[in-house]
């Protein structure tokens, strides 16, 4: 195997960072994806960008004030409802299903007319981030902190006021760009993705400026390689809002696919998640993993979750793997900065998704 040219991935991987907060719909991620066009061109020879119609959704200002008009720290979930200033007391409302993965207290807010004017979940153990909402409601959606959920049991049993509000916007002119390239000719079509989009509140180095750019550098390597499939570099716009770039591409898809390999999160611990499926997919790879020269802790789950590019592809029949090295404590946060330790697990995954490729039969010495 070539030698991986650290600087070269490093340096696309600082450049996708500091374009900052990318979400669907940001002047930021349109310009990431110029910036990403020239860099497959470069690897790839060839660059395709697809772009569908979407509507975007975006967060302006929200507060969350406690009884004593103190902030509660919180983010609005993506493609929650807005208001003006509202006020109630809270109440436990039940419970919140999260990406088919998470399970969390939800609490409302409650006028004196007996209305709710909003709601709270709370994210079990970790700080507030943006995640999706999949309740589809048009009320203002709060997430907030485990450390919160104290004063919101304090408010319901002082029944004092908490006040609110959420300023949000859509924007229907707006449209999603995935980006292509292709390297071979002949045999079926392998996907190598990652997304490149971030949810409003961090520039995402982790998740997933990291994945982007593994891929990038993984398309680079493939020069010293004989490649024995067609291999499209796809990188996803939209994947934090429901996956609306995956889910799009794989609606157009019309060519016969090998499988699916998607990179989603290079954190710094040590585990690698392998999401995949099906079984006859999953037991492929597993024989790969377990000769593999590198260093790591396997965590597989079959079938794969639904909460990445893969999920689209999955569904429509085809083999697929998700691939992360997971960092739960900055995950969506402020705090997934550019940090140079985060490089040993991207060239580390270079290097699996390389073997991979070659166990699977794609390339060769
Ligand atoms: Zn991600």
């Amino acid at each position: 195997m070539s030698e991986i040219k650290k600087d070269w991935m490093k340096e696309v991987w600082r450049h996708i960072i500091a374009y900052g907060a990318k979400p669907m719909g940001s002047l930021n991620l349109r310009n990431t994806a110029g910036y990403l066009e020239t860099v497959v061109r470069e690897v790839c020879g060839n660059v395709k960008i697809c772009q569908y119609p979407e509507k975007a959704w975006v967060a302006e200002e929200w507060a969350l004030l406690d009884g004593e008009g103190k902030e509660i720290p919180s983010y609005l979930f993506l493609e929650s409802g807005g208001s003006r200033w509202f006020e109630g007391r809270v109440e436990f409302a039940g419970y919140h299903r999260v990406w088919d993965m998470y399970v969390w207290k939800r609490y409302m807010i409650v006028s004196n007319e007996r209305e709710i004017k909003a709601y709270i979940t709370v994210r079990e153990g970790e700080e507030a981030i943006p995640q999706m909402l999949f309740a589809r409601g048009d009320l203002p959606h709060y997430m907030v902190g485990s450390e919160e959920e104290k004063r919101l049991e304090a408010a319901m049993k002082s029944r004092t006021l908490f006040r609110g509000y959420a300023k949000i916007q859509k924007q229907y002119d707006s449209w999603l760009q995935n980006i292509t390239g292709r390297i071979g000719k002949e045999g079926k079509k392998v996907i190598l993705c990652a997304h490149y989009d971030t949810v409003y509140s961090t520039e995402g180095a982790y998740d997933n400026a990291a994945g982007t750019a593994v891929v990038l550098e993984t398309a680079r390597q493939l020069s010293a390689y004989r490649v024995r499939n067609q291999i499209e570099i796809l990188l996803t716009d939209g994947e934090e809002f429901n996956l609306r770039g995956s889910k799009k591409q794989a609606e157009a898809e019309n060519e016969e696919l090998a499988f699916v390999l998607n990179i989603d999160g290079v954190g710094r611990e040590n585990t690698l998640e392998v999401w995949s499926g099906p079984e006859t997919f999953e037991r492929r790879i597993r024989r790969i993993l377990d000769e593999s020269k590198e260093v790591f802790v396997p965590k597989y789950i079959c079938p794969p979750p639904p909460g990445s590019d893969h999920a689209p592809y999955y569904e429509k029949g085809n083999d697929v793997c998700m691939l992360t090295f997971n960092d739960q404590g900055i995950l969506h946060s402020p705090k997934d900065v550019y940090e140079e330790r985060k490089l040993e697990n991207m060239e580390k995954m270079v290097r699996i998704v390389l073997e991979l490729l070659q166990g699977l039969g794609v390339i060769e010495k």
